[in-house]
This record gives structure tokens, sequence and C-alpha cells, in this order.
């Protein structure tokens, strides 16, 4: 990897790295939701990079991309919550995630860090994504939960979240064999449920994905606010300013110009924990840009 992309990774994660250990401290029962998800970002910012996708928080049965709604009343319970983050310097990514236990499972909470670290041990050239799977699951069922199977860590790019290749939380038949220089997620999410998400009615996460007409000005005016400012990345509801936003969200997903990332769920009643970090496969082993300093 060339030194200064390097460099890059490195800055988004010492970044990520400060913003989560700070944020997650603040997280206890009856502060706002906002309040920490606007800290975030803030602190992003202030840090000198910029957010990748909102700051996700989700909590108890509802395992990722949930984010507070615009003008979020809502404060933390004795919940168990994921606050997952994404920096990013000169479009090189950082993502990283921790769970703040609120409602007295550590255990949990413990299974889905596990997973990452029998992961990460593993990393590096020439091993599979598939052995990445079944080192988590193996880790996750020793202390009796299910990993999600439908839920996978994921490549890294440039201005690209989500690329290739998936990294997998289960034991799987093919996987794909990692590269010096590659970047990865790795994210398990442990459960006491049945180990696969369905999705929510509610989104709060959009992003760009096509290039096509549309004519309602105020779904125009929308769309420009997007492009100039979050170019293919992840942005959230509560971000957007101006009329109509609802109707012209509508407009745009419907026209095939956003897609929409809605809230994943487990089963009613149930769990789920995540632990992830970002890691890029070097030479020999990895570098885990995203640990604490
Ligand atoms: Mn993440
Ligand atoms: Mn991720």
């Amino acid at each position: 990897m060339d030194a200064e992309v390097l460099e890059k990774y490195r800055k988004a994660g010492d970044i990520l790295a400060r913003v989560r250990d700070e944020a997650s401290s603040l997280i206890d029962v009856g502060v706002s939701i906002l309040q920490v998800a606007n800290f975030v970002e803030e602190t992003i910012r202030d840090l000198g990079g910029k957010p990748a996708f909102p700051c996700n928080i989700s909590r108890d049965r509802v395992a990722a991309h949930d984010t507070p709604r615009p003008q979020d009343g809502s404060v933390f319970g004795e919940e168990m919550v994921k606050l997952d983050i994404g920096v990013h310097v000169d479009g090189y990514i950082a993502d990283a995630a921790v769970t703040v236990d609120l409602g007295g499972h550590p255990e949990l909470v413990e299974a889905s860090k596990a997973g990452l670290a029998a992961a990460i041990e593993i990393v590096g050239p020439g091993v599979s994504t598939a052995e990445l799977g079944a080192a988590i699951e193996d880790a996750i069922r020793g202390y009796g939960y299910n990993s999600v199977a439908n839920l996978t860590g994921h490549g890294l790019g440039r201005y690209q979240a989500h690329g290739e290749p998936s990294v997998p939380n289960r034991q799987i038949e093919k996987g794909v064999e990692l590269l010096p220089g590659d970047v990865i997620a790795i994210e398990p999410f442990a459960t006491d449920g049945v180990g696969r998400i369905s999705e929510a009615p509610q989104a709060e996460i959009f992003s760009f994905v096509a290039k096509r007409p549309i004519r309602a000005p105020p779904a125009r005016a929308l769309l420009n606010q997007v492009q100039e400012n979050y170019s293919t990345l992840p942005f959230a509801r509560r971000w957007l300013s101006g009329d109509r936003i609802d109707y012209s969200l509508n407009q745009l997903l419907r026209a095939g110009i956003l897609h929409r990332y809605p809230l994943l769920w487990e089963a009613e009643g149930s769990l789920v924990s995540q632990a992830e970090h970002t890691v890029i496969v070097m030479e020999n082993g990895c570098e885990v840009t995203t640990k604490p300093r």
C-alpha cells in the first residue's frame, strides 16, 4: 500500500479510536441519544476527519442501522447499546463498533468481542474469509450464543463503506483469500435470538446510488444537497435541511436515485451485541487501525 494512503487510513483509525472511547463513556441511562450522536459527528470533524456514515446507535434487538431521528428526544434505558462509528480522511475509511451494556448482560458483550479477537488473531495474506467466519462462529458458540448469519463484515475502499470481500460471521463453503493491502472491517454480532436479522419498517439512513431524471423541484434540491455533501457515502435524514424532506426522500427512493438502509433487527425479545475493528492486511499479519491508543 502507498505510504500516503496508509497514513490516511491510520489517521482515520486514530480519530475513530479517540471518539469511540470518549463517546462510549457518555452513554448511560437517561442520557440523550441524539446528544451522543452529535458529539460523535462533531468531534470527528474537530479532529480533522469526516463521518463516513451517520453515527449508528442501535439498541437491544436492533443490530444495526439505527440513528436518531430529526429532533429525537429519546434517552438510553437499561439497554444493550451498539455504538458504530465511521470516519474518513480523504475518502479512506475507518469503521469500528463497541457495545455498551446498560442492561446487565456482560457475557453477550464478551461473546462478540471474543469473536472479533479470534478473527483478528488469524488475519494475514493467504487466509480465507471462510476461516475468519469459522473462528468467529466458534468463539461466539463457546459463550452459548448464536452469531448473526446474515450480517457480515466487508471490504473498505476509497469513499466505499461497503465493498468486497464480505467477511462472514459463520462457517461458509467458500471464502475469498486475503491479500496484502486489503482493508476489511470485521464485525461479529452475537445474539440470544435465532442468529438471523430481518429488515424493520423504518429507515433513517440513505445513500446516493444512481443518477436518474427527477422533476419535482424540492426533490431536485435535496438531491443537490446530498451529492454536494455526501457523495456516495451514507447520510442521515436528520442531516438534511429544507422544505418537504420526507416527500423528497420518497420521490428519490421511488426513482431509484437513493438507497435506504432499514433498521436491522433480531426476533422480538432478543438481544444483540456487536464488536468491530478495521484491519489492514500486511505482508506478515495485519494492522488494526481502530484499536485504543
Ligand atoms: Mn460499523
Ligand atoms: Mn462495518
